[in-house]
């Protein structure tokens, strides 16, 4: 089995997000992409992340009706922050050897690699697929050769952070997230307040 595997905050998915998982599926004759949104991601520590229960379920919704995507709690269910090197971990242990790992990842993120938390166990347990993202330079980090694979993909010009934006000043966030997200996010009241913990929205 040849599994990709997109982490992110997903604060919302969005279709930049969408595109890159379905053209790597395509690319490298994936049999599914399971998405993994984080606990309390590390890096954005400084700002309130939406509860993981609502950014897992808007996950949920926007794979749902396609057949190649499913969504894993491995990062939502474990305490404490979120780390790839034990996602891809827990991933491997609960799919078994059979399963060959392919981790997926915007320009922006791999840029950041050489910052994250056990890199070497990251490029041991996966195949790290960089894609192309509109503003930034996709550039091989420059290890561990023939592990990094970069490819392009669609351009979205799309970023969680706008549409998180967009709301907040009641601009539209049609056709940039999927419908289904664009009605629970208006359901849960999500990013009405820019700044503030967004999580204290919750009931
Ligand atoms: P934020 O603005 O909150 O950082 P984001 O849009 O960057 O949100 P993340 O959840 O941080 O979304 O990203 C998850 C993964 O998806 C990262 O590897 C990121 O590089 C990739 N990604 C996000 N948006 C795009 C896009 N438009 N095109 C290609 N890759 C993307
Ligand atoms: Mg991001």
């Amino acid at each position: 089995m040849r599994i990709g595997v997109m982490g992110g905050t997903f604060d919302p998915i969005h279709h930049g997000h969408l595109v890159a998982a379905s053209e790597v599926a395509h690319e490298f004759s994936l049999d599914t992409v399971i998405f993994v949104p984080t606990g309390r991601p590390w890096q954005k520590a400084h700002r309130g992340v939406s509860e993981a229960e609502d950014r897992y379920l808007m996950t949920v919704v926007a794979t749902a009706a396609d057949p190649r995507f499913t969504v894993s709690r491995v990062d939502v269910d474990r305490p404490g922050p979120t780390y790839t090197a034990d996602t891809l971990r827990d991933l491997s242990v609960a799919l078994g050897p059979d399963a060959e790992l392919f981790f997926i990842t915007g320009a922006d993120a791999l840029a950041d690699i050489l910052g994250w938390d056990r890199t070497d166990e990251v490029v041991a347990l996966a195949h790290l697929i960089g894609v192309t993202r509109p503003g930034h330079a996709l550039v091989d980090p420059g290890f561990a050769p023939g592990r990094v694979t970069l490819i392009e993909v669609p351009a979205l010009a799309i970023s969680s952070s706008d549409v998180r934006r967009r709301v907040a000043d009641g601009a539209p966030i049609s056709y940039l997230v999927p419908a289904g997200v664009e009605s629970y996010i208006a359901k849960r009241a999500l990013y009405r307040e820019e700044s503030g913990d967004i999580s204290s929205q919750g009931i």
